[in-house]
């Protein structure tokens, strides 16, 4: 399936159970300075639970959208210890990130509780972004293509057309997120996302896989984002360590619109989804 430009980047930071007060209020300041009026990329953090409401505020009036890092599938009830989304609505979150790997392999979240949450959040009007991905083990043994299938095909269980618009896939290969010592090359990441859009074409349509936007994660950096950027099927990164760093968010950030200036995307208009793919400046 050939790739169409219809697709904007978007630059997500995935904080993780990192920052103090003091350091989130830091880090959010410098990323709304950094970013400015660009509006050109989508970009979001996500921010630990204690301290998205504080970091909310500090992106008021910017182009930086607030994201959570997990969510609890009910509405509301006695489930200690969780957060639901419509909190997460309440302190102004956009996006929540889902099936992240380390929820998966550290927490033991199964596809079938990740297809609950991803149901629960669209239903909720939030973006949801679904991590999929496999193991060292799995991709030497050839299993990589049955491994995003299965994540695909179930965490996707009983999506609507209506839901389509606030997805985005991220493909994060267990094996090259943190410090591990092993990279995904560009090659590879452009394969697996072809891998991705076509299921997801035989899932929700071919129009649907177009549009849909896959973002990157795995050891994305300053100096190798344009490299993945620029793969025809990378609509994106998901920042793990680089977003620790406002610099190294900000010069990712600068790649993904270098790239878009590259591949001339005069089309954006068509896009499906106004709602996701457009930057909103936040209310202040
Ligand atoms: C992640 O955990 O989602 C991630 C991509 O991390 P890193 O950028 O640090 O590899």
């Amino acid at each position: 399936m050939q790739s169409i430009n219809l697709r904007k980047k978007f630059i997500i930071g995935n904080w993780k159970m990192h920052t103090t007060t003091a350091d989130a209020a830091r880090l959010a300041k410098a990323v709304v300075d950094g970013v400015g009026t660009e509006q050109q990329v989508v970009i979001a953090i996500c921010p630990p639970f204690t301290y998205l409401a504080l970091v909310g505020e500090i992106l008021k009036g910017s182009y930086v959208s607030l994201g959570a890092q997990n969510l609890y599938p009910e509405k509301d009830g006695a489930f200690t210890g969780e957060i639901s989304p419509t909190m997460l609505l309440d302190v102004g979150c956009r996006y929540v990130i889902l099936g992240h790997s380390e929820r998966r392999h550290i927490l033991g979240e199964s596809d079938a509780f990740i297809n609950q949450k991803v149901l629960i959040a669209l239903g909720a009007s939030l973006n949801v972004i679904l991590c999929v991905g496999e193991t060292l083990d799995q991709r030497k043994t050839g299993q990589t293509e049955t491994v995003l299938d299965r994540q695909l095909v179930q965490g996707l269980a009983g999506l609507s057309a209506d839901n389509l618009p606030r997805l985005i896939v991220a493909y994060e290969p267990v094996w090259a997120i943190g410090s591990t010592g092993h990279h995904a090359t560009p090659d590879q990441v452009q394969q697996a996302h072809t891998f991705i859009r076509r299921r997801f074409g035989d899932l929700f349509g071919e129009k649907a896989a177009q549009l849909l936007p896959i973002q990157y994660g795995g050891s994305v950096k300053p100096d190798n984002a344009a490299a993945f950027l620029s793969q025809p099927d990378v609509d994106g990164a998901l920042l793990g360590g680089a977003s620790l760093e406002a610099d190294q968010f900000i010069a990712i950030v600068r790649a993904g619109i270098s790239e878009l200036k590259t591949e001339e995307k005069s089309t954006f208009p068509q896009s499906h989804n106004p709602n996701l793919e457009r930057p909103q400046l936040n209310a202040p």
